[in-house]
């Protein structure tokens, strides 16, 4: 998708260190961390909401989360963590393509 910074940094057209990477998914740090540690867990395929999912794309949500869950300790998120996914412009969302935060390395507080 044109213009979009997250499938230009999927793509390489923009460097970034790769937490994790397979064929369905990246997890780079995010450039403002608001946590000690603070991830992006990005789908390869271009789709900015939940509500535009197609059946394939929610299959390969359902799995990124199965890797969360599995890929957490080596992130340094083995005592816990928060998982956010804004949505549109009252969510706060930012870059629209789907994109899962990860946020932990310490006591996160409420909000
Ligand atoms: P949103 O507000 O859409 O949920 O989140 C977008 C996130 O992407 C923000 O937390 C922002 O800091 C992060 N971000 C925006 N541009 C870049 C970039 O070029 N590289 C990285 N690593 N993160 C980015
Ligand atoms: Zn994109």
């Amino acid at each position: 998708m044109e213009n979009c910074i997250f499938c230009k940094i999927i793509a390489g057209e923009i460097p970034s260190q790769r937490f994790y990477e397979d064929d369905e998914i990246i997890v780079i740090k995010d450039i403002e961390p608001k946590a000690k540690l603070h991830y992006l867990c990005i789908p390869k395929q271009h789709f900015a909401l939940l509500s535009e999912m197609n059946g394939e794309q929610a299959e390969i949500v359902k799995r990124l989360f199965e890797k969360v869950g599995k890929i957490a300790p080596q992130l340094g998120l083995g005592e816990g963590y928060r998982v956010i996914i804004n949505q549109g412009e009252n969510g706060g969302q930012t870059v629209r393509h789907l994109h899962v935060h990860l946020l932990g390395g310490e006591k996160l507080g409420d909000f």
